[in-house]
């Protein structure tokens, strides 16, 4: 005798972002040998105002970029309350000349709340507590309405981005995330910002290759990766945005 299932099996789930992971794989293989300008042209025409760049306000380049693939496009900045004035200076100047939208994102708490309920310089002490509340909430919580949101990653820059897509999934937020520089080194940076005098942060000039919140970044040596400055001395190398 033949027993026919005609209940769904409840420990089957469906994964309701399947088509999207899927779309965002095949365009990571499909565009890995596109320009970065391309990259951000098919992320424009596929997902619209569903699309946003985010930025450090390191230089202005992906920002930059996603300009010319699509005019008056989302820059999401995330303002941790910890920023040199140069970093804040820089985003000052895109939002002031350039064609796109700058959305300043801020933690729930002020850096003087943030002390009073925590003590002072959590930095210092849990730099993970620190990060989770000034960078990785409030970047989930602004990215909510995107479906598809942009970086600067590069694959040069450190080991733990050696194997960065061009276009992948980010199961973390559940969005596809696109790094149209990834294939770029500190070189064809500098070209393009020398070419289209793009925008950067004044730190770069000062021995920051890397530049995040002030009390976890110092001057790179000699010889040192670009972002051996950030969190130096510690074992964390990355805030978490990007694991
Ligand atoms: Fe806090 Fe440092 Fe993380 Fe900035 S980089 S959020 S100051 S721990």
């Amino acid at each position: 005798m033949t027993t026919v299932q005609t209940e769904p099996d409840p420990d089957i789930e469906t994964d309701p972002d399947a088509e999207l992971k899927a779309l965002a794989e095949q365009a990571g293989r499909d565009l890995e040998d596109a320009s970065a300008l391309e990259i951000l042209q098919w992320a424009a025409k596929t997902f619209g105002k569903k699309f946003c760049v985010t930025s450090s306000m390191e230089d202005a380049v992906v920002a930059h970029l996603a300009a010319r693939a699509m005019p008056g496009v989302d820059v999401v900045f995330l303002d941790t309350g910890y920023h040199f004035p140069e970093t804040i200076g820089t985003r000052d100047a895109v939002e002031a000349v350039m064609d796109v939208n700058v959305i300043t994102l801020t933690p729930r708490q002020t850096v003087a709340e943030q002390d009073a309920e925590y003590g002072p310089k959590l930095h210092d002490r849990n730099p993970d507590l620190c990060c989770a509340m000034r960078k990785i909430k409030p970047l989930e919580e602004g990215l909510t309405k995107y479906t598809a949101w942009a970086t600067g990653l590069r694959r040069d820059e450190s080991p733990t981005r050696a194997n960065t897509p061009v276009v992948g999934w980010d199961e973390k937020r559940r969005k596809v995330k696109i790094s149209p520089i990834a294939r770029w080194t500190q070189d064809d940076v500098d070209a393009y910002v020398t070419e289209h005098g793009v925008l950067t942060n004044p730190l770069l000039m000062d021995g920051y290759p890397s530049v995040g919140c002030a009390p976890c970044t110092r001057r790179v040596l000699e010889g040192e990766d670009a972002r051996a400055g950030r969190w130096a001395g510690r074992a964390k190398t990355e805030c978490g945005l990007h694991g």
